[in-house]
């Protein structure tokens, strides 16, 4: 979580920092003997239990997962917002405000926010510790941040706004990285250029689902599909929990609320999975017997019947 304050998790009555919140959350799991591997998956493969999941350096099997993998940070698609060399992203246009506002090339300089949600409201004021002064250009003359993070950033005097301002290009040199951005009036048309050394770009998140492309049902934008009132996916055994599967909500509280959800569905998907026997055969947790060859099923009451599938 790259998030700074979390007003609105409950139990805490004066807000707390997402980098706080998520220590806890890892102390906790790791009091219960919670693993973790810090790696990326390149592949996974959730076509057979056990799901395989592929690192750089390991292969992982699971009989349960759950996706918790989160959304990213959305950009405009303007000249010179891609990373450098070809833009000046990494040289004074960012899409996170708490990793990259503390760095020198921010420091008492002017900084643009681009976007009217919390996260812009957010950055802006986060940014007013290090910039000289901050300008949120959103396109419309309304925000669509909540009201708590509305009034801290209109009432902080470091942060002015541009109401429907677009940003159209970002300018600069390579030596000096950004020196500038282009502003069109979305109401007119009418451009400007406008000086600032410094971007953020604060328009929302996608899913993180790339990896699972194929394999799990999603919606038009990316979102993973989890059924009716439970997390689970289209594949048993695999569910999706917080942000990578909730676009309307989207908050540090919900997200734990629905990781709450999955670990039940996981833990409850893993009791009802037959038990190995050491001579071959599997046992559920109603007590059938399915066979060696899995061909039969031997109920409780000793009736046996077919597992072979149905033609
Ligand atoms: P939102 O979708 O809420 O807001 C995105 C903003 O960016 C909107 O103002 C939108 O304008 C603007 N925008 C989108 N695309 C463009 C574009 N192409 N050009 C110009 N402007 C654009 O996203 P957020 O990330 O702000 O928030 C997402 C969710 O996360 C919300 O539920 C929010 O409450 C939550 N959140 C909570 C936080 C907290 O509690 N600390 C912190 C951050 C987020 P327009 O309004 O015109 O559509």
């Amino acid at each position: 979580m790259i998030t700074t304050d979390v007003e609105n998790y409950p139990g805490f009555a004066k807000g707390i920092e997402g980098p706080e919140l998520m220590l806890q959350f890892r102390q906790q799991a790791e009091r219960f003997g919670t693993e973790f591997l810090e790696e990326w998956i390149t592949r996974v493969d959730l076509q057979s239990r056990p799901f395989t999941l592929h690192t750089e350096n390991r292969v992982v099997k699971a009989d349960t997962l759950i996706i918790a993998s989160g959304a990213s940070a959305k950009w405009l698609g303007v000249p010179g917002e891609a990373k450098t060399p070809k833009g000046f992203g990494g040289n004074g246009v960012s899409a996170c405000a708490t990793c990259d506002g503390p760095l020198p090339a921010f420091r008492n300089k002017r900084l643009v926010v681009v976007g009217g949600g919390d996260t812009a409201m957010e950055e802006a004021t986060f940014l007013t510790r290090y910039a000289s002064r901050v300008y949120v250009a959103h396109r419309r003359d309304k925000l669509r941040a909540s009201k708590i993070m509305q009034e801290k950033a209109l009432k902080n005097e470091k942060i002015e706004f541009l109401w429907n301002t677009e940003l159209a290009e970002i300018l600069g040199t390579h030596e000096q990285g950004v020196t500038g951005v282009r502003l069109r009036d979305t109401n007119s048309g009418a451009e400007k250029n406008f000086d600032c050394e410094g971007v953020f770009i604060a328009i929302g998140h996608k899913p993180n689902t790339e990896l699972f492309k194929g394999q799990l049902d999603m919606d038009a934008v990316g979102y993973l599909q989890t059924n009716g009132h439970s997390t689970a996916t289209n594949i048993p055994g695999v569910f999706a929990c917080g942000d990578v599967q909730d676009s309307v909500y989207r908050q540090a509280v919900t997200a734990a609320g629905t990781g709450c959800m999955s670990a039940i569905d996981a833990e409850r998907f893993l009791d009802h999975l037959p038990v190995e026997m050491p001579s071959g055969e599997e046992v559920t947790i109603e007590g059938e017997h399915i066979t060696k060859d899995r061909k039969l099923i031997i109920e409780p009451g000793g009736e046996v019947v077919s597992n072979e599938p149905v033609s």
